[in-house]
């Protein structure tokens, strides 16, 4: 495990960013993760952010990214798949690495996916969001890859390269990087069956033996992220703060709800850094 930093922002959009600059202008130490795909990439044209107009949301981000990066903050890509709050400090699981932190300032947006039945309940127990970390578990056993996210063709050739008998489940048509032994089928899961642990998956009307799912989103609803956060309707619930039921614990941006605008993001970012800064500095005293 590397040496504690001070705060863990996760998400690199507007929310992440913002969070990150301010934390580190109150002079604390930062590291912010991020998956790497941002919605206002997409924009075509943002008119509504008070200083830039006729701005693309790409040249837009960049020019966060730029100022982020000025200050020494440079995401590093990769999904975070579960926070463990310890009492006094935060135990962050990114892709496989353990990072240790004070406090943690969730900016992940908005989960587009809902999940799926049996997800939540056999969570642990089959169902993983993490090829790295639970990989292992599953050598020489059958596993299959729901394919959600970009990185989900590297994750099943790693995990085909550790000795699990591996097969992708994705949209479209079969990635070209796909090993060319790995099965593939095209299509979703809407179903992880199971009692006690994972025994199948459906995909459509076929029923797949399993005995395990790595289901590899973007984004990872917040419930799941973190043991005991409350959410309501699926966005974060918090205070004006920006905190969290959970002590050292803040959100900000889209995942605390509407509206879904880079101003209020920016703005709930600035509100979490300071405040976790503040938590940070009354813990020492
Ligand atoms: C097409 C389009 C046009 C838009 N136009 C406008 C506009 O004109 N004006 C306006 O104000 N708003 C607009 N928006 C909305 C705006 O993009 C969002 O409000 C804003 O991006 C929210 O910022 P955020 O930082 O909260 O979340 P996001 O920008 O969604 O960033 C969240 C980040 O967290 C990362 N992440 C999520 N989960 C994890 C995890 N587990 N581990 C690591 N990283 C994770 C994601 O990869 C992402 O990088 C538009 C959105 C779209 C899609």
């Amino acid at each position: 495990m590397s040496e504690r930093i001070d705060i863990a922002v996760i998400g690199g959009g507007p929310a992440g960013l913002s969070a990150a600059v301010n934390a580190v202008a109150r002079g604390k130490s930062v590291r912010l993760f991020s998956a790497g795909e941002n919605p206002l990439e997409k924009a075509e044209n943002v008119d509504n952010y008070l200083g830039f107009y006729k701005i693309s949301g790409a040249e837009m981000m960049q020019k966060f990214r730029l100022h982020a990066e000025s200050l020494g903050i440079t995401p590093e890509k990769g999904r975070v798949v579960n926070i463990m709050p310890m009492g006094d400090r935060f135990l962050i699981n990114f892709g496989g690495n353990i990072v240790e932190a004070s406090a943690v300032i969730l900016a992940i947006g908005v989960a587009k996916a809902k999940e799926i039945p049996g997800e939540g309940v056999l969570l642990g127990r089959g169902v993983s969001y993490c090829a790295t970390c639970d990989g292992m578990l599953y050598r020489n056993k059958n596993a299959l890859v729901w394919g959600l996210a970009p990185d989900a063709v590297e994750e099943t050739n790693f995990l085909s390269s550790i000795g699990v008998k591996v097969m992708l489940v994705a949209k479209g048509e079969r990635p070209e990087e796909l090993n060319s032994q790995i099965p593939f089928i095209s299509g979703a899961v809407s179903e992880v069956v199971g009692e006690d642990f994972v025994t199948a998956a459906r995909v459509g009307d076929d029923i797949h033996r399993t005995d395990g799912i790595f289901i590899l989103r973007s984004a990872i609803a917040p419930a799941a992220l973190v043991p005991g956060l409350e959410t309501e309707k699926g966005y974060i619930k918090v205070s004006r703060d920006m905190e969290t039921g959970i002590a050292g614990l803040y959100a900000a941006g889209d995942c605390t709800g509407t509206p879904l605008q880079i101003s209020k993001a920016i703005g709930e970012g600035l509100i979490a850094a300071q405040n976790a800064a503040k938590f940070i500095d009354k813990s020492k005293s």
